[in-house]
């Protein structure tokens, strides 16, 4: 079979593979997207039926394509997020190819293999946009459960009537599991939720949205290099808190007085039990900490700049932990789902560009590997990096990083201007 060369290609058909693309054909390079499933398909396959944007409208702000409905403070539902996308990538007849694997990626001299699902191709610069969440994370207690427990990963939940009836365990409570167990307890199902130790952020505070505060305040121009925690940002875990219904908090201290059971992180399975840490109240209390930590903040800036704004109560909670039960009754589950996460997997490329720990070496998404690049991965610059916020400040470094670095190399990029 023939291979179809370009000076660039692009793997990935989300956000970020169609940001890429807009930047290259801006500044009229040829290239081509090789997408394996279809455009948005992380959107479609990947999130649950009610979920939305946790992040306001006004921050999709793609590279010649922001927000522009009439709701630029609500948050997008999963059918609005995929018909963005797909004007998006049709506002410049963007050169997507879909159902195209591509199954592993190799070097030779100046020029990369790609091998994929319908043939071979072979490009002159590749930019990695596969997103951060490849393989749903399942702990290894999860294959040991009674087969009568039916067990779903975060990605592959769709809503409560998936679930046989009864009772579930929501295991985590980062941004999706907390989103969750909210489906599922706003659904009239009894929710047993495993809480950890991801932070919370309160949706509103003094009038504003907070995501609105923080843009002022300057959050989220912080580069990685300069985040107080440096490179471990990128393994920071997100805020809970929901666009649901216009926006609003999410307290699990609030759910806990309506009836969902909290436990602390789940330990182990053994003798027919799970057990779970005595940690619940630490983690409620450092989730709370963290949310009145950035409205201390806000306060600050608030004072700072002279600004007029409602004031607000300090959060009281609602509610205290009393129960000591280290164990969930099995006997009462009917499913479980998993909220833990997911590993990532670049494994298909065959090139010196990852650490130890398979996690790409890179500046800005320029890799230790000439001519290949990363996009779209959390905090690969700024927080918005992994979003729709910051993908395309970083696509648009890339593009130009690009073009400048082909004047000085062997294998120069065709582009107009
Ligand atoms: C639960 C959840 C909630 C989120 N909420 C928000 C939010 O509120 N606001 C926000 O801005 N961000 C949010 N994000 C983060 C981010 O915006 C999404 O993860 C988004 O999907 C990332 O876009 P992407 O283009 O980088 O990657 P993806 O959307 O994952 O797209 C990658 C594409 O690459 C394709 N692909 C993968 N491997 C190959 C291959 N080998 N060959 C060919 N194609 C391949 C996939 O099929 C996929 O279509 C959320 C993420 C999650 C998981």
């Amino acid at each position: 079979m023939q291979t179809q060369h370009f000076p660039v290609i692009v793997v990935g058909g989300g956000q970020a593979g169609l940001a890429m693309s807009w930047c290259l054909t801006q500044r009229g390079v040829k290239h081509i997207i090789l997408e394996r499933s279809h455009l948005g398909w992380a959107w479609q396959a990947q999130r649950w039926d009610s979920f939305c944007l946790v992040t306001p409208n006004w921050q999709c702000r793609l590279p010649g394509f922001p927000y522009d409905g009439d709701d630029p403070d609500g948050f997008m539902v999963k059918a609005q997020i995929i018909d963005y996308l797909r004007r998006y990538a049709a506002s410049f007849n963007a050169p997507l190819t879909e159902g195209v694997n591509v199954e592993r990626i190799t070097k030779q001299g100046n020029r990369f293999y790609l091998a994929t699902s319908v043939g071979p191709y072979s490009a002159d610069r590749v930019v990695i946009a596969v997103g951060n969440y490849h393989q749903p994370r399942f702990p290894a207690l999860a294959a040991r459960l009674p087969e009568a427990i039916v067990q779903v990963h975060s990605s592959a939940y769709r809503n409560a009537a998936q679930l046989p009836p009864g009772e579930v365990l929501v295991v985590g409570s980062a941004q999706s599991g907390a989103q969750i167990a909210e489906d599922l307890h706003l659904s009239g199902r009894q929710v047993h939720l495993c809480v950890g130790s991801a932070p919370r952020v309160a949706r509103f505070y003094r009038g504003r949205d907070v995501v609105a505060w923080l843009e002022d305040m300057g959050h989220y121009r912080l580069t990685v290099d300069d985040h107080p925690l440096g490179e471990d940002a990128r393994r920071k875990t997100n805020h809970y808190v929901t666009g649901r219904d216009g926006g609003r908090d999410i307290d699990l201290r609030a759910f806990a007085l309506q009836g969902m059971k909290l436990y602390g992180r789940l330990l182990d399975y053994e003798g027919g039990q799970l057990s779970v840490a005595d940690d619940l109240a630490r983690n409620l209390d450092a989730a709370d900490a963290t949310s009145q930590k950035i409205k201390d903040s806000i306060d600050q800036w608030i004072s700072e700049q002279g600004i007029s704004a409602p004031v607000e109560p300090r959060y009281q909670p609602v509610w205290q932990p009393t129960e000591t039960s280290h164990h969930i009754d099995l006997s009462r589950l009917s499913a479980i789902v998993w909220a833990v996460g997911f590993h990532t997997d670049f494994s298909w490329i065959d090139l010196p560009a990852f650490n130890q720990q398979g996690y790409p070496r890179h500046q800005r998404g320029i890799s230790t590997v000439p001519g290949l690049y990363f996009l779209g991965l959390p905090w690969l610059w700024t927080w918005g990096s992994g979003r729709f916020e910051g993908v395309g400040d970083d696509a648009q470094y890339l593009a130009a990083q690009m073009l400048a670095e082909s004047e000085n190399r062997d294998v120069r990029i065709p582009h107009a201007g």
